[in-house]
């Protein structure tokens, strides 16, 4: 059966074997696209993964930090609180702060819930700290002991310390900020808690007495505040060495200044041998004034490290944003590169597969591609049971013509004959070669041997109708063909050489009979 995409067409030969090579450059192009595009989408998404890593600790680093925050706000409370239950007969006035604090302290832990419930990490703190908050709210506060709120703040710092391991506050990398998360979260918290419990513990005095008890505890709160006042100094100023413009150093002159008021009150009128001079409630009020210049440098501390923190998440996100920003370029461009290469290839590769084909005098197929066309055309015809015409013509008497007329003058004569064998060919499918010399074919698909016939005849007289002055002819006057024309039923030749001898068979038949004709091959005879 004949299938309609096997109809023998020579340019369909040629589209294929051109359509193989185009199939196998897009491939290399492909090849050479992809490999690049993959070896970018691996480095640059590592890159990306790498900063999404940084931002999502920055980011717990943040929330770690609000919680703290918290943390301590309610602490502040707390050690307040604590402060007012001690001192003893209080004042209406005093009565209503403690009742105001307790509103903070229940306000505080509303919120302190809120933010814990937001994080999405550390379950077991997140129980632990939820269940803490509970018992505090759920218990008066109004009568209770210095220890009960001690226990309480000292908790809480510990949750503080948790909250900075879990959060990998505490492992930041960058010096400034461990610095200042080592402020925030350990030194600050205990200086501000050790200047509140020796607040509370003065204003618990009955007209100016104290134990011995008592104050063997201040004076180990003092020790305890100089240790934690030494680091401090040593933190911030290695912060004031990274950063001449930093913002807090207006805190801690007024911090160490009310420190150094704090201690001072503390070894002349608590630690000293007269009583003091000063009421509870004023004790309370002198302390409490000291204490929250040094909550003010504390809040200073947290503004500084949220802001850096913050800083650096932005710049986190926008470098990775860039990091994509930089992939996708970097892709188009070698799409582009390797796109520009690939049309510009394909157009060198194309003009280079038809000079391999042509030549160059005549412009017709040469020699080579005749051969690897007519044996494609014998397999294409095997398939499609088509017969398959190839004449071979020759110039007579060109010898002469060279020698009459010069070589030059023959190469034009050449030219003539091929632009009137490319005139001819009607057929898409046909195909003109130059064999060689004064020598030239033709493959036709399909063609009867009457039609192969007449149309060599017509080619034939078409050449001599360019009247063409040949005075050596001596056939004609003007330049003549001689054709041997052979059509290939199908599966009767398959051999190239055979049909090659018995079309040039044919042609000599032709010079033989006297020249300027056509003769078909006949297996028996020649017509
Ligand atoms: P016949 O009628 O028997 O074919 O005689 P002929 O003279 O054409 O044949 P012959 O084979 O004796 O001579 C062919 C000549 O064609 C010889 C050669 O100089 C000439 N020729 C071959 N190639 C070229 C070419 O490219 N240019 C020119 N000008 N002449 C060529
Ligand atoms: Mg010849
Ligand atoms: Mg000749």
């Amino acid at each position: 059966m004949i299938k309609s995409c096997y109809i023998l067409n020579g340019n369909n030969i040629m589209k294929n074997i051109d359509h193989d090579k185009t199939k196998e450059n897009f491939k290399y192009f492909i090849l050479i696209t992809i490999m690049p595009i993959i070896g970018i989408i691996v480095i640059f998404s590592y890159a990306f993964l790498h900063l999404q890593k940084d931002l999502e600790f920055i980011i717990d680093e943040i929330r770690g930090l609000s919680t703290i925050k918290e943390v301590q706000n309610t602490v502040f409370n707390l050690q307040r609180a604590r402060g007012l239950t001690c001192i003893q007969e209080p004042s209406t006035n005093l009565l209503q702060e403690l009742e105001l604090t307790k509103e903070k302290i229940s306000k505080n832990l509303v919120s302190l819930r809120e933010g814990i419930s937001a994080h999405n990490k550390n379950d077991f703190l997140k129980s632990e700290l939820l269940n803490f908050t509970d018992s505090i709210n759920k218990s008066t506060l109004v009568f209770a002991s210095f220890d009960y709120f001690s226990k309480l703040i000292e908790e809480f710092m510990s949750y503080s310390n948790r909250i900075s391991y879990g959060c990998n506050l505490i492992l930041d990398p960058k010096m400034d900020s461990y610095v200042m998360i080592e402020n925030v979260v350990y030194l600050l918290p205990r200086l501000i808690e050790y200047n509140g419990q020796i607040r509370a513990i003065a204003a618990s005095t009955k007209d100016g007495e104290l134990t011995e008890y008592q104050k063997e505890y201040f004076a180990i709160q003092l020790n305890k505040i100089e240790e934690v006042l030494k680091k401090l100094e040593f933190n911030l100023d290695m912060l004031y060495k990274t950063d001449q413009n930093i913002d807090i150093k207006e805190h801690h002159l007024k911090m160490r200044k009310a420190q150094k008021a704090i201690i001072e009150f503390t070894k002349i009128n608590l630690l000293g041998t007269g009583s003091v001079a000063l009421e509870p409630d004023g004790i309370f009020d002198l302390i409490t004034k000291n204490i929250n210049l040094i909550i003010a440098l504390y809040d200073a501390n947290v503004i500084y490290l949220e802001k850096s923190l913050n800083n650096r998440l932005n710049e986190t996100k926008e470098v990775s944003n860039y990091v994509i920003l930089a992939g996708v370029l970097s892709i188009l461009f070698i799409g582009y590169i390797n796109g520009i290469f690939y049309c510009k290839n394909r157009k060198y590769i194309k003009n280079i597969q038809k000079l391999t084909i042509t030549d160059s005098m005549s412009s017709l197929y040469n020699r080579r591609h005749f051969d690897k066309v007519f044996e494609d055309n014998l397999k294409i015809q095997s398939r499609t049971k088509q017969p398959l015409v190839f004449i071979i013509l020759d110039i007579d008497f060109f010898k002469q013509y060279n020698d009459t007329y010069g070589h030059q003058a023959g190469d034009i004569v050449i030219k003539i004959v091929a632009k009137n064998l490319r005139a001819s060919l009607k057929r898409a499918g046909d195909m003109a070669f130059r064999l060689g010399g004064e020598e030239f074919g033709i493959l036709c698909i399909g063609m009867s041997h009457s039609e192969a016939l007449s149309f060599a005849n017509s080619i034939k007289e078409r050449i001599e109708n360019e009247k063409v002055k040949h005075e050596k002819n001596q056939v004609s006057d003007y330049l003549t063909i001689s054709m041997g024309v052979i059509v290939i039923e199908p599966d009767t030749l398959h051999n190239v050489n055979e049909i090659y001898r018995c079309a040039d068979k044919a042609l000599y038949m032709a010079k033989e009979n006297g020249r300027n004709q056509v003769v078909i091959y006949n297996d028996k005879n020649f017509i």
